[in-house]
């Protein structure tokens, strides 16, 4: 039976303001990744820097040396750019920058994990990944092209974000699919500029954006299989500088997002073809560029299990969610591609209620970061034993 020190609440609270005041954006976590660094070296961590940029990899080796299982835990380091609204004694000194998605609060749960499991005599290897650029989805791959996941080979990963879709003290464990892939389209309509007041001269890129932007939209009614989830919104309209001229050209971007299956496979094909299509019917042309930005996040069911029975432990069976699903992304699917995991969601919304993640006066209650500190230690403990 392995006795766990307690969670030091205060240093675990100091180190997520103290982060927090020093908010970076993707890949210049430079600050945020030496304080992980330095905190993990002085705990006897093998500490390697620079790992996908900006990223932390630390490693304390298990009694049973080679051939015994590693366990990865990651916790992601980025910011946003935005302007901090809220008026509190740790409010971001860095204008134009915030931590609005909670990264401070798991880098801060990442380092408490370490300290408390670095004392421990366990059967098994400890992996920390301390993650750049989560918010642009490609800090994870940085890392993984880097090595993280092997030396020594990585056999489970798991990971979590603080959540004020839920009120502290509940805990999201969903196995199977979990979050969306997140993907970005780009089309660009040529058509033909001209006079406002002659428009059969013209091809009005406006009017053939307008129709793709419908057209997109039909491809979820008529094109999707009903009972497969999926999401495509146009979130930016680029055309014209005049009100009496027709722009020869019009930009579109937007995002796909689903949980794989049939229209993940034929979303890239679908969106070419309707914009392509569409142009085609005014005498347009479309251009489109499609990237695949992160892949579904898929839970294992038998880690999800584990962790389940963990948080059952520690907040209750009713203050657990199996059922807990977004549609938004995050690139710790990269890791699950790889190797076997579970992500869960801590609930850190304050009883009198949270703003919601990249707004400007997000916060959280402090009171996540003990819950998901004592999740993730107890996850690991019970992975390796
Ligand atoms: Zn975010
Ligand atoms: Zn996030």
């Amino acid at each position: 039976m392995i006795t766990l020190p307690p969670v030091d609440r205060s240093t675990l609270v100091a180190t997520r303001r103290d982060i927090h005041q020093h908010p970076e954006l993707g890949f210049e976590e430079t600050r945020t990744a030496a304080l992980a660094a330095d905190r993990l070296h002085s705990l006897g961590y093998q500490v390697k820097k620079g790992v996908g940029r900006t990223g932390v990899v630390a490693l304390r080796n298990g009694r049973a040396g080679g051939g015994a299982r590693c366990v990865l835990l990651r916790a992601d380091m980025d910011a946003l750019p935005i302007e901090e609204a809220n008026a509190v004694p740790y409010r971001s000194q860095h204008p134009g920058k915030m931590h609005a998605c909670g990264h401070d609060g798991h880098v801060a749960i990442g380092l408490e994990v370490a300290r408390r499991l670095a004392g421990l005599d366990l059967p098994g290897s400890v992996k920390f990944a301390f993650q750049p650029a989560e918010e642009a989805s490609n800090g994870a791959q940085a890392m993984i092209v880097d090595g993280v996941l092997e030396a020594p080979h990585v056999s489970a990963a798991f990971g979590i974000h603080l959540w004020n879709e839920l009120p502290v003290g509940t805990i999201a464990v969903t196995p199977g699919p979990f979050m969306a892939s997140v993907d970005q389209f780009e089309i660009t309509i040529h058509g033909r500029g001209g006079h406002a007041a002659a428009p059969h001269q013209a091809i009005d890129s406006v009017l053939v954006a307008a129709h793709v932007v419908t057209a997109l939209q039909s491809l979820i009614s008529r094109r999707r299989d009903p009972l497969e989830e999926a999401v495509v919104s146009v979130t930016e309209v680029h055309a014209g500088r005049a009100f009496n001229v027709i722009p020869a050209r019009a930009d579109l971007r937007g995002t796909v997002r689903t949980f794989g299956g049939r229209f993940y496979e034929q979303a890239p094909q679908l969106i070419e073809e309707t914009a392509q299509g569409t142009a085609a019917a005014f005498g347009a042309r479309a251009e489109v560029q499609y990237r695949r930005l992160s892949a579904p996040l898929i839970n294992d069911r038998q880690l999800s299990d584990l962790v389940r029975d963990v948080a059952v432990d520690l907040v209750g069976t009713t203050n657990v969610r199996d059922s807990v699903r977004t549609m938004g992304g995050e690139d710790m699917a990269y890791f699950l591609e790889q190797v076997p995991g579970c992500f869960a969601f801590v609930g850190s919304a304050a009883s009198s209620g949270s703003a919601p993640h990249h707004s400007p006066t997000f916060d959280i209650d402090e009171e996540s970061l003990v819950i998901g500190a004592e999740l993730l230690t107890r996850t690991a403990v019970r992975y390796l034993s």
